[in-house]
Formats: C-alpha cells, structure tokens, sequence
C-alpha cells in the first residue's frame, strides 16, 4: 500500500456485492458514464484533479443507481464521492418542471456539517438553477410561507428538523430519488433511529436509492444499515476487509 500525503493517498479498497462496476481511474473517464461536462468544470474550479479512494470506488456504483454503503476514513473526500452523482441525475430544476418538488435529501448529524456540505453543493452546482437549501427553522418557515415546497431541489438536514417538516407538512418526499446518511454511524444511533425510519418511509418513490457514507461503522450499526439496503455494494476503504 502506497502512501502519501493529502487526499491522494492509495488505500486498499473492497467493493462487495452483486455485479459491483468497475472503478474510475480520473474523473475525465466519467464522461462516458454522461456526467454533464458542467461537473467537470464544477470540479476544476474547486482544484479537484484525481479522485479519492472512495470517489473512484463509490461514483460508479451510485451513478449505476446501485445503493452502497461506504466506510472510508475521515478526509478521505466521501462529500463529493455521493454529490457528483447526485447532481450528474438530478433532472432540471424543480421550479421549471411542474410538481417534481425535492428529489435528493442529504441527512447529516449535525447543523455544522449540514453547513458544510451546503458550500459543497454550491461549488458543484454551479452554473445550475438548482435550490439547494440547508434545512433550519428559518428555511423550513420560509418555503412555508412562499408555498415553495416544491421548488425545492435538494435539501440537506439534521433527522430532527426534517422529521419536525414532515409532521407539519412543510414538505413531501415522495419525489426523492437519493437519500443520503452521511456520517451513518452517528445517524443510525438509536437516539436518531425513529427520525430516520420515517424519513425513510416518507422518500416512497419507487426508484429511491439510498446511499451510507461513513468512517467506522460498528458491527450492531453496520446489521441495521445493510437491512435499510436493496441489493447494495459495500464499500471499504483503508482497512483490511474482514
Ligand atoms: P470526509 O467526508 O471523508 O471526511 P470530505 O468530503 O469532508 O471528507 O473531504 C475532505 C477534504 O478533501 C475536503 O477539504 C475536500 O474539499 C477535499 N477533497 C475531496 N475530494 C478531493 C479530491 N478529489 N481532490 C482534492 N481534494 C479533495
Ligand atoms: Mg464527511
């Protein structure tokens, strides 16, 4: 195993399950999987030149609507390894497409990192006319207000405040194409796990993939998460797959 500094560093990697795709080796060979060329320009602005170990691994699986669970160590680039397909499928924007309403939900643990994979959204997304919005009371009280519901694209959100949305009918999920459990460990603590079973219930769509990104997940954790999965790849990166 080479090593090196930053997010390049070579790890060893394991991808399980049924007919898992082939790894990517640059993100340039991603055009021939229809990535918008927007992303690759997205992408050269942010100084992201090579994918991680988890971005090689991972993109493909989810650009295939494959579910996955993915463990790679913190730093490792697991944001951009879920927000590069999200935003490769993602139609256009809902507030041009009558009652398409959000279609990808991003649930992170807390309101801080909620933040930074907001920033992250709007690097990628750039260029778009995608509303991205970073769930909070105000947001929440806001689309409302507006009857903005369904202009709503992508939502990234702690379980509590989505929950609290779904119970006053703030929102609808029933549109949402990716979910996401970023930080899956923490999120599939039993405190959280209510939240999530009727996040999940709520994204009803018939063709939801669901996506977990994690640095460790434990063992009780890891038979809870594989059970919310349909035929999903699990994704290792940087421990020995035992
Ligand atoms: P994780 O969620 O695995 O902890 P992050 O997604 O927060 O990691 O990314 C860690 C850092 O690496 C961020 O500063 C991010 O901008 C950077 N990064 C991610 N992917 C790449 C890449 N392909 N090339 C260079 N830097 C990257
Ligand atoms: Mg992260």
């Amino acid at each position: 195993v080479a090593s090196k500094k930053g997010p390049e560093v070579v790890h060893r990697v394991s991808a399980k399950g049924s007919n898992v795709p082939p790894h990517i080796d640059s993100f340039q060979s991603l055009q021939a999987s229809g990535v918008p060329s927007r992303i690759f320009a997205n992408l050269g602005s942010s100084g992201y030149k090579t994918p991680t170990s988890v971005q090689a691994y991972c993109i493909p699986i989810l650009l295939q609507g494959r579910d996955l669970a993915a463990i790679s160590p913190t730093g490792t680039g697991k944001t951009l390894a879920y927000l590069l397909p999200i935003f490769s499928k993602l139609a256009a924007p809902a507030s041009t497409s009558v009652g398409a309403g959000v279609r990808a939900v991003i649930v992170v643990p807390t309101r801080e990192l909620a933040h930074q994979i907001h920033n992250e959204c709007l690097k990628l997304a750039q260029g778009r006319k995608w509303k991205i919005v970073l769930f909070s009371k105000a947001t929440a009280n806001a689309i409302s207000q507006n009857g903005a519901r369904d202009k709503v694209d992508v939502i990234i959100s702690t379980p509590l405040r989505l929950v609290a949305a779904l119970q006053e009918g703030i929102l609808e999920l029933n549109n949402v194409r990716h979910l996401v459990l970023d930080e899956a460990d923490r999120i599939l603590d039993p405190e959280f796990m209510p939240q999530i079973q009727e996040i999940v219930a709520a994204c009803s769509h018939s063709t939801l993939q669901k996506a977990l990104f994690s640095a460790t997940l434990p063992a009780g954790v890891e038979k809870m998460a594989m059970e919310m999965l349909n035929d999903p790849v699990r994704v290792v990166v940087g421990l020995k797959d035992t």
